[in-house]
C-alpha cells in the first residue's frame, strides 16, 4: 500500500493572499469595508451582506479554543509522524474561526476556551501553517 505525502493545502485563487501573508508571519483575515463584517476563510464577497468590497487585514493572532479533538489513529497518511496531534476551531479576536492545529504543548492540556496564539509552521520555501500555541501565563495581559 502506498502511504499518501501531499501535506500541503491546495490553494483556491482569493486565498493566495492569507499564504502569502502567512509565508511573512502575518495572519491576514478579509473585512467588508461596506458593512464591517470579518470575514474567515477567503471568499470573494461579504457572506453577510453579499459585497464585493473586500479587503484584507491583519488578525491579532490570538483567540481561544473553541472546539477540538486529539488525533490518536490515522489511515495511512503523511500525518501518521505528528501522531498524537490536535485538530482544533479556534476562534480570533476579530470573531472568526479558524481550523488549525494546537502545538507546544501535551495534546491532553488541551482544553475549550484555552486562550492561544499564532505560531508559523514553515513545512517548506511554498507554504507556512498558520497554528496555535497556548499563551503564556505571563504574557496574558
Ligand atoms: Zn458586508
Amino acid at each position: 500500500m502506498s502511504i499518501p505525502q501531499i501535506r500541503k493545502p491546495i490553494v483556491n485563487p482569493c486565498a493566495q493572499p492569507f499564504w502569502d501573508a502567512t509565508r511573512q508571519g502575518k495572519l491576514m483575515i478579509q473585512k467588508c469595508t461596506d458593512c464591517q463584517t470579518n470575514i474567515f476563510y477567503p471568499r470573494l464577497f461579504c457572506p453577510n451582506c453579499h459585497s464585493e468590497a473586500i479587503e484584507w487585514v491583519e488578525s491579532s493572532g490570538r483567540g481561544t479554543v473553541y472546539s477540538y479533538s486529539v488525533v490518536h489513529n490515522n489511515a495511512p497518511s503523511a500525518f501518521i509522524p505528528d501522531l498524537p496531534y490536535v485538530v482544533a476551531i479556534v476562534r480570533l479576536e476579530e470573531g472568526v474561526q479558524m481550523c488549525t492545529n494546537i502545538v507546544g504543548c501535551d495534546p491532553c492540556d488541551v482544553q475549550c476556551d484555552m486562550p492561544v496564539e499564532v505560531t508559523f509552521d514553515a513545512i517548506d520555501e511554498e507554504f507556512t501553517l498558520p497554528k496555535f500555541k497556548p499563551v503564556q501565563s505571563e504574557s496574558i495581559q
